[in-house]
Order: structure tokens, then sequence, then C-alpha cells
């Protein structure tokens, strides 16, 4: 059943306000108490750590992590995506010049690359061909976790996972597949050489409020504790 336009025009409103309320929130509660943090770091930003997590309204970077403004440098996209490294690639290259400035500019010492439960990203690699025809720019931004859709449904047609596991295993796998897609950068794996880069794959349970590492040695998702 359809929402009736006057109710439809009320929610509307509604979140319009809530906006706006919270600007003067963020004035009066956040920055007057704390001006002087503020003047501070309006003249510069040193940030520690790039984060790479998805555009879903329910990963809150700065709040999973207890961060304040000016640690995280922060590129979110559908389904936290690492493009494939190409030097003269014109194609995806809003989050590949993030990575670069952050790293060459900005030399953050840490890159984290954050998945999460229930993606609706990685869900939609299953998607079918008319599915997906109304989303053009979505349908070419999932080219880059092809990967990781052939490796999950390789392990499904060889019994290794059951079709139930496939959200969350695509979820983690894809955590994976795109640290593989950062270590191609060369200045990137560099400066993992040198001790000088921190690469983490994270995983956030939204239900259970947990944050699981990817161990590299066990090759699986270790609960942060
Ligand atoms: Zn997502």
């Amino acid at each position: 059943m359809k929402t009736p336009v006057h109710e439809e025009e009320n929610v509307q409103q509604i979140n319009y306000n809530k906006l706006f309320e919270g600007i003067r929130g963020f004035k009066t509660n956040e920055h007057i108490p704390r001006k002087e943090f503020y003047a501070q770091l309006s003249q510069h930003q040193n940030p520690h750590t790039l984060f790479i997590g998805c555009s879903d309204s329910r990963v809150i970077p700065n709040l999973v992590t207890g961060t304040i403004p000016g640690e995280l440098f922060v590129v979110r996209n559908i389904g936290n995506f690492v493009p494939f490294y190409d030097r003269r690639s014109e194609t995806f290259v809003a989050t590949s010049a993030v990575i670069e400035y952050a790293v060459k500019q900005l030399q953050v010492t840490n890159i984290v690359v954050c998945g999460h439960s229930n993606c609706g990203g990685c869900a939609a690699l299953y998607n079918s061909e008319k599915e997906m025809k109304q989303l053009p720019h979505t349908k070419k931004w999932l080219e880059l976790a092809a990967p990781v859709k052939k490796i999950v449904e390789e392990k499904i047609a060889k019994n290794i996972i059951s079709v139930e596991e496939r959200a969350a295993y695509t979820e983690k796998m894809n955590v994976v597949v795109q640290i593989s897609h950062l270590m191609k950068y060369p200045y990137i794996r560099k400066l993992v050489k040198q001790g000088e880069l921190t690469i983490m794959g994270w995983y956030y349970d939204i239900e259970e409020g947990e944050i699981y590492s990817y161990d590299k040695e066990l090759k699986r998702f270790v609960r942060v504790e």
C-alpha cells in the first residue's frame, strides 16, 4: 500500500528538521565547549589511519574506533572496495586518489579495510542482470569484487561452505581480497615491507557491536578484545 502523499511530506519534513537541529546541537554541545581543540584542529590535519569502509549508514568509523576529528582519513564506498592498481587508470579514481593522498601526502601509518555484517554491496554481487539494470554505476563498481564472488562460488560448489553461510563469508572474503588489491600498489607494498605501514582487515558485526580483525597466520578473523 502506498503511503498517502501528506504523510510522506511529513516524514520528509521531520528528517529535514532533524539535520538542522543536529547542526545547532553540534555547535552548542560540542564545538563551543571545545573551542580550543577546534581552533587547533583548524590549522592542519595529521591523521594516523586511512579507514576504507562501506558507505552503509550503520558503519560509522569514528564511533566504532572511539576516535576524534583529525585522527582518521576516511574513504567510504559501496562494499569498502579497493580499486585494482593501474597507474594510468581513469576509472575508480575517487578511491585510488584517497589512498594515494593518504599514504604519499599525509603519510598515514595504518590502513584499515573494514567490512561489515549484512552488507548490501556484497549481497548485490549475486543480483541478476535484470535487478542491476536500474543501477548501471553500481553494477560497474561491483566489478571490483568479481574475484570475491568467484572464490565464494567455488567454495559453495565444493561444499566447503553452505549457501546459508554465503553472505557472511562473502563479506569477510571481500576484506581479504580488497587487502590483496592494496598490496598491489607499489608504494604501499614498499612501505609495508619497510615496516612503516600496517594494513589491517576488519569485520564489524553490527548486531554484536564487535570488530573482528583478520589474522594472516590463522587465516581467520579474530575478535578484537
Ligand atoms: Zn556495506
